[in-house]
This record gives C-alpha cells, structure tokens and sequence, in this order.
C-alpha cells in the first residue's frame, strides 16, 4: 500500500476539473485507489469523478490518497506532481462562477416611473427578447419509484446494465453527430456520467437492497444528486443537474410507462419566450433558434452545460427568476430583459414603445458600426492595422467574426488537450480545425469566403499538465519544460497535430505556428517535422495547402536576438507578449507578488517590441502581436506606432474587437508613432500612463466636438418626458458614443428628479455627467407635437438640447456648457433658429455658430 497526504490548496476545492484529473491519473493504473477526505471522514474511489467530487473537499480540507496494487508507487508518484501541479488549476480557476455572479438587476427608469412589474432574475447572457410565453420543463424527475417491482436481484443488475449500456450508446452516437462546439462539451459530460463506475456501483448496490432497476436509478440519482447539491461550491451544485438528466434517460429506457425519459420537444410556433424551472439541454438544442427569443430558468446555475449553450446560442438569458404560471401565464407575451435583468408579463403600450424606441437606436448603432466592422482595420488616415481575433474553441469564431475581426490571430489548441484521459485523435482534430476555417466563412466581412487563421500548435506542459503526458516534477515549469520543447519528447503527439493542421488547410488560409521557440534550431526543428507531415500526406493522397505559411510565438527573449537568422527560417512571427514580458523582467505572470514588474507599457518593453517589429519588417516578416496588451483599447495608440515600424495584426479576444476597431478608424498612424516615441523615451511605466492618458482624452475631444448632425433628430415623435430622455440617450448610442445608453438615461433623471429642466420658451435643457459616454456630447431632439414639461413659464416644449459630460471631466465642461446654452437662448433669434431649422445639418450650423462650438470630424 502506498499512500499521500497533502492539504487542498485550491481556492474552489477539488472540484470538476481537478476531480477528473485524477479520476482519469487513476484509470491510467491497474492499482486500486481510494482518496478520502478526512475532514469528513468520507472516501471514494479515485477512478469516479463523481465520486471524488462528492468528497466535497474544500480549500484547506487534508486529502489521503491511498493505491495498493503493483503500480501503486508510480501512481502516488503521480498524484504528488499534481498536488504540487495544483492540478493545472490557474489563478481563479472557476472563473465562470465568480463572474457575474453579483449582477444586480437594473430596471430603466421610464418603466419604474410608471411602476411596471417585473420579475427579476439575473441576466447570464445580454440581449432583449419578445415573444409568447411558452412554459417548457418536462416531467419532473421522480423523488421516489412507485412503478412495479423488478425481478431477482441478478436480472435486475443485468437489465440496469443493458440500459447503461443502451445511454451510452445513444450518448455516444449524438457525440459523432455534434459538430465541436458547447454542445459537444455537454455530451461529453454526460457520457463522462454514464460511464462512472460510481454511478453503476451506486445504483447495484441499491438493487443488491431489494430495489427494482428503475427504482435504484431514482434513488441513486437522488443520492449522487443529493450529495453534488450540498457542496460548498456553486459549479459542483449545478453538476447535479447533469446526472439528473442523464439518469432521465436511464429512467427512460428502463421504463418507458414514465414518460418523462425522453425529453417532450417544445414546439414553438411563432416568436416565443421559454419559461422553465429546469431544462434538458435537448429540449434546447432542439427548439426552433429563429423562434426563440429569450429563456427564463429557475434555480439554474451560471456555469451550467444549459446557460453555456444558450450563451453559444446568444438567446437573451435569465436565471434564477421565481416565476410561476400565473406571473408568466402560458400564452402572454413577454419581453425578456437581460440587459437589466428582468422580465415583463404582458406588457403595455409604454412598455412596447420603450422597447421600440431602444430597439430603432440600437439598429442605428448597428447600420453605423457594419461598414466599420465589414473594413479591414485601419487609422483614419489609412494605415492598415489588421485586428484579428484570439479563440481557444472553434464554437467562438462565428462570434468573433460577427463583432468584426479580420482574422483569427491566434487558436490555442490546448483546450482540446487539456481535461481528458486519452489525447485526441488526429481526425477529432481535424474536424475541430476544419470547422474553425469553415466558421470564418460567417464573417462580417464582404471581401473573401473565408479568412485566415493561425493556429498555434500545443503549447502544454510545465504550467498546463495533461494526465496523459508524463513530465517529471519541475521546480520552476515556466522555464521548463513547456510548448516547443516538449514536442521532442512527444513526437506522436505532435505528428498527429501537424498532420491535422496540414489537413485542415486544404479548407481556409491556414497559418501555423510553435509556442515558446527560444532558438533558431527550434524553429528548423519544427519546420522540418512539418515539411515531414506534409510529405507523408502527399504521399497518402490526402489534400493540404503545401504552401502553409509557417511561424513562431515570439515569447522568449533570446528569439528577438536572431530575427535576422529567423527570417531564412520561418514565413511570420506573432508576439506572444503575456510570456514575451514575464520572461523579459524575470516576472512569474501568475504570481501576484510580482504583477506591478510585469507591465507591458515599462518603457524597456515598448523598446523590444519596437526592435522586434522594426528588425522583422526590415527582413520582410510578416508580424503580429497576440498576447493579452493588443486587445487593451488604451494601447492602441502604442499598437498603431508600432504599426507604423512595420506591426502587421494585432490579436485578441473578441469583445475588444468592436472598440478597438472603431478607436483604430480614429486615429492618425502620425499621432500615433508620436505618442509610442515619447513612451519609449519615458524612465517609468507610469509616466507612459500619464502620455496614454493624456492621448486618449485629446483623441476624444479632438475627434469627437460634442456637435454632430447624428446627434440631431428634427422630427421625434417623443410624446413623454420619459420618450425624450430616452431618445436623447438613444442619439449618442446610435451614434458610438455611449455603449450604454440606460446609464445616460438613468444620469439624466437624476438631474431631472431634482428639479426638471424645463427652460421655458417651449425649450427643455436636460443634461447628464456620467462617465457612460465617451466625450461630451450634445444631442436635440425636436418634437413632432409639444409636450408638459415643467418650467418656470409653463409652456409645452417642443425642443429638448441634452448635455452629457463626463464625470470625471474635471474642468467644469459641463457647467460653462449649460451657462452658454442658457444665455443663447434667451435669444428670440436663436430659438427662432432652432425652431425653424430644417434639416439637422441647418440646425447644426445654428448650434455650431452660436455655442461656438466645434463640430465633431
Ligand atoms: C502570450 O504568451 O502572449 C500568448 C498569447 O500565449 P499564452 O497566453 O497562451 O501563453
Ligand atoms: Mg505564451
């Protein structure tokens, strides 16, 4: 018997994740293995995730280990490496549950002031959605079994054995079907379930007490459920509803009187919004997309398998929403409100226009940005930056490419690796990168059918462990032994990569480049080995591009002292900066301790990056940056100087395309190297700060006056002081000046609820500080019919002018604005000006020449 303790370290406990490391470390060995956590005194077999998760063990809990068998050294060797390893669990490793999970309902104030009702839940995926109320849900999973009772114990452990068998099976066979993506993660969950030997044992066990076969798989549900629900841990709660649903099926099969096994499809028949306590995931995946438009869920949890695929589905999500038929009846209609976190049940016509008027903006932002996001990135003065897009699972390119980018710059492969027993096949791989070229195809973009994608082969090891990859215990793993420098080591591994990758080319402009490549020889080394993959498929016949560009990560120091040598070599470099500076300044970027050393923006930094960019251009290599710096829209001035030496792509995740494309179309290639020459010239990092800063408040006023005929609307048909706020805030959405036109709003009555702004003359001056909007900003509305709006003469306005300053302006913008405003129109000739204008461009010419103001650009 061999045996070790250690004290869980991690911050979530042993949950999933690292439970299934070393469930699947122990099916590697024939030793029987038992693992108990002795703050509780519980045990489990180390082969059952679900059993080693059922542990509960919490940061802090002692953890005994214990195999006896022939290799019951090497595998308690093993489990040493993880624990020392922590399991591969990075800082924040359930990153999902901690995200978001304080979100705080946020009702616009129009509906509150008119006292609307809603129901509250919390928004897990943004959006807003109208439809009819469609209650989903299938039969409840029984508590208890009360169908008839089995026969001998043997003919019932065969029966639940068949019927494990028969789930299995289907599992596996929808698995083949499912294209990559979130819901092939679900069914792969579930077949993790279905094969657990703790959920077999559980549930013979209970058949050996006298149980039927369907009876045990409702208790053992129950007991496995039960025990996952009482953990500490919100994501290990929320796998109960896993095995419920996969003993659904199990259910099912054994008994096909109950109904409920085989999930009821929710037919939806026209725009509908789907209301349920709990649903399966195939009722989701089988609903009609077009006619789904938002989900209300009950005690669901945020990182369960069915709110990650309604996020992949980008259907307006809320959970944790107590609702009952006669809140929500069947058949009203409803709008679902994830941007605030709410729903309504039979909404009114103020409501509706709310919502229309919300909607007409947003489609304005939309119509605005397309063009933008459709061109390739660019200053405005015309320099070509590309701006690509980092993914880790082909499930996220579509989106990607629907919010603008150009290109994928960067495809980790891990993912793919990482979590699992076996490697993955070279046709598994295959698949998942075709798929990732073939979803480039959805692009925004008109000019091509598919874009470029860069695919990083495996960058494991060292930090990132996987159960199947033996590494011996490293003191340090960042300078150890990790991505390139594995390979050598694992030569099958990396065939079957390369030979994937070649093979996903015949279908996309596919690029393909080795991580962590400190030395020329590295890079022939890898080059070779694809040269050698690509003969063995022209060899086999099979279709690749021969021409794959090929390519390193940047991200070791001694790479940027031979690019002249590494130009003979390789066809581009991409700029890794997350390692590139943790190696540049000897700062562990996990390690807290050291965060403040590992600054991008230390002027040291910029210089290398500006060497590395200028020597790749001078020697005619393509180059781009990839590493986390690129997608920070204050570094985008930094980005376009070193564009200006040659930088080719920057890369990074999606939600920072939109903004940083949009910051790119603003900016001049001149102003820009200006700014990166004066950083570099710096002695601190913070003194660069203080030169982005300054940058980024002149690049606001001086390319956006707060005037613009987008700002004008002469003919609204506002017919509340609730309408006109709100389609004042509407303008500076449209128009990209505020990504969030309810914060405007809500500033606004702020104001208004201390006293209305009504001015008198018919005219109406509201006005907001709030740092929602990127530069001050004026916008007008003219109504089609004068509306009560209380001011000192009483008049009904016809004309609304809203200020909108930012907070933390702090040279009282806002106040000489208002006081400028105010005197002009005590001007019967001004106010004639604005009343009888004719178009906003004519009214525009008034505001610009009165207020002696600039016009935005
Ligand atoms: C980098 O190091 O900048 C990079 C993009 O790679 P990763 O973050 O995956 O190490
Ligand atoms: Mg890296």
């Amino acid at each position: 018997m061999a045996s070790f303790r250690f004290v869980c370290e991690l911050p979530t406990g042993l949950h999933a994740r690292p439970a299934s490391v070393l469930a699947e470390t122990a099916r590697r060995f024939h030793s029987a293995a038992v693992v108990t956590n002795e703050a509780t005194g519980a045990s489990a077999e180390a082969r059952s995730v679900l059993s080693v998760i059922g542990l509960d063990v919490q940061r802090g809990h002692s953890v005994l280990v214990e195999a006896s068998g022939d290799d019951a050294d090497k595998f308690i060797e093993e489990v040493r490496g993880l624990v020392a390893d922590k399991f591969g669990e990075t800082e924040g490793g359930e990153a999902g549950e901690a995200a978001g999970a304080g979100f705080v309902a946020r009702v616009p104030v129009p509906l509150r002031r008119a006292g609307v009702v809603t129901i509250l839940g919390s928004s897990v995926c943004t959006g807003v959605g109208e439809g009819m109320v469609v209650w989903g849900g299938g039969a409840e999973f029984p508590k208890e079994y009360t169908g008839a009772a089995g026969g001998t114990v043997e003919e019932e452990r065969a029966r639940l054995a068949g019927a494990i068998d028969a789930v299995r099976e289907e599992i596996e066979g929808a698995l083949k079907k499912e294209k990559p993506g979130a819901g092939k993660d679900i069914l792969s969950a579930h077949r993790g379930i279905i094969i657990d030997p703790a959920l077999a044992g559980c549930m013979a066990k209970l058949i050996g007490s006298g149980m039927s076969a369907p009876g045990a798989v409702v208790a053992g549900a129950g007991q496995i459920a039960s025990k996952l629900e009482h953990s500490a841990s919100a994501y290990i709660r929320e796998r109960a509803a896993d095995v419920r649903e996969v003993c659904r099926r199990l259910l099912g099969v054994l008994d096909p009187t109950w109904g409920g096994g085989v999930e009821k499809p929710i037919v939806l028949e026209g725009p509908s919004v789907v209301v349920a306590k709990e649903l399966g995931v195939g009722q989701l995946t089988s609903m009609d997309r077009r006619n789904l438009k938002g989900l209300v869920l009950g005690d669901v949890g945020r990182t369960s398998h069915l709110v990650i695929l309604a996020r992949s589905m980008q259907i307006p999500t809320l959970i944790g929403v107590e609702m009952s038929a006669t809140s929500l009846p069947g058949g009203a209609r409803a709008i679902v409100d994830a941007i605030g976190g709410f729903v309504v049940a039979s909404p009114g016509a103020a409501v509706m226009e709310y919502y229309r008027r919300e909607d007409r903006a947003r489609g304005r932002r939309g119509a605005k940005m397309a063009p933008l996001m459709a061109r390739r990135g660019a200053t405005r003065d015309g320099h070509a930056l590309e701006v690509a897009a980092n993914a880790a699972m082909a499930a996220e390119i579509a989106g990607a490419m629907e919010q603008g980018a150009d290109s994928v710059g960067l495809l980790r492969t891990e993912m793919l690796f990482l979590d699992r027993a076996t490697p993955p096949t070279e046709e598994e791989q295959y698949l998942l990168y075709r798929a990732a070229v073939e979803a480039t195809g959805s692009t925004a973009l008109e000019s091509r059918a598919t874009r470029e994608v860069i695919i990083r082969t495996l960058d494991i090891g060292g930090d990132k462990p996987a159960p199947y990859i033996t590494i011996p215990k490293e003191e340090n793993p960042f300078l150890g032994c990790r991505g390139v420098r594995l390979y050598k080591r694992e030569l099958d591994l990396l065939r079957s990569q390369l030979r994937a990758i070649c093979r996903a080319s015949a279908h996309g402009t596919v690029k393909v480049m080795a991580p962590m490549v400190a030395t020329v020889g590295e890079a022939k080394w890898f080059c070779e080995r694809i040269a050698r993959a690509q003969a063995e498929l022209c060899e086999e016949g099979v279709a690749h591009d021969p021409n794959m560009a090929v390519g390193i990560m940047l991200e070791v120091p001694s790479a940027a002292l031979v690019i002249d040598q590494l130009a003979h070599v390789v066809d581009f470099i991409s700029i890794g900066t997350n390692d590139l500076c943790q190696y540049t300044f000897a700062a562990d970027r996990t390690n807290a301790g050291v965060a403040e050393l590992n600054n991008p923006r230390e002027p040291g930094f910029l210089r290398l990056l500006d060497k590395i960019v200028s020597e790749a251009a001078a020697h005619g290599v393509w180059v781009g940056i990839c590493g986390e710096m690129a997608g920070d829209v204050r570094h985008l001035p930094l980005m376009v100087g070193l564009g200006v030496a040659g930088l080719d792509e920057i890369s990074m995740g999606a939600p920072s395309i939109g903004p940083v494309k949009a910051k790119l179309a603003g900016v001049s290639a001149a102003e820009c190297r200006a700014v990166l020459e004066k950083a570099m010239a710096c002695e601190t990092a913070e003194q660069v700060d203080a030169i982005l800063d300054a940058f980024g408040s002149q690049a606001g006023s001086e390319m956006q006056g707060p005037l613009h005929s987008e700002l004008i609307l002469i003919d609204s048909d506002a017919s509340t002081r609730e309408d006109v706020i709100q389609e004042l805030a509407g303008l500076l959405h449209a128009a990209g000046r505020t990504d969030d036109p309810r914060a405007v709003e809500e500033a606004a009555w702020v104001r208004e609820e201390k006293g209305a702004t009504g001015f008198g003359f018919g005219f109406c001056i509201p006005h907001a500080q709030t740092d929602a909007v990127a530069c001050s900003s004026i916008a007008v509305a003219r109504l089609r019919a004068p509306i009560e709006w209380p001011s000192m003469d009483g008049l009904p306005v016809g004309l609304a002018i809203m200020l909108t300053v930012r907070a933390s302006d702090a040279d009282q913008t806002h106040l000489k604005l208002l006081a400028k405003l105010a005197r002009r129109l005590m001007h019967e000739g001004f106010r004639d000006a604005l009343n009888g204008a004719l178009s906003a461009a004519a009214m525009l010419d008034v505001l610009e020449a009165e207020l002696e103001l600039k016009r935005a650009g």
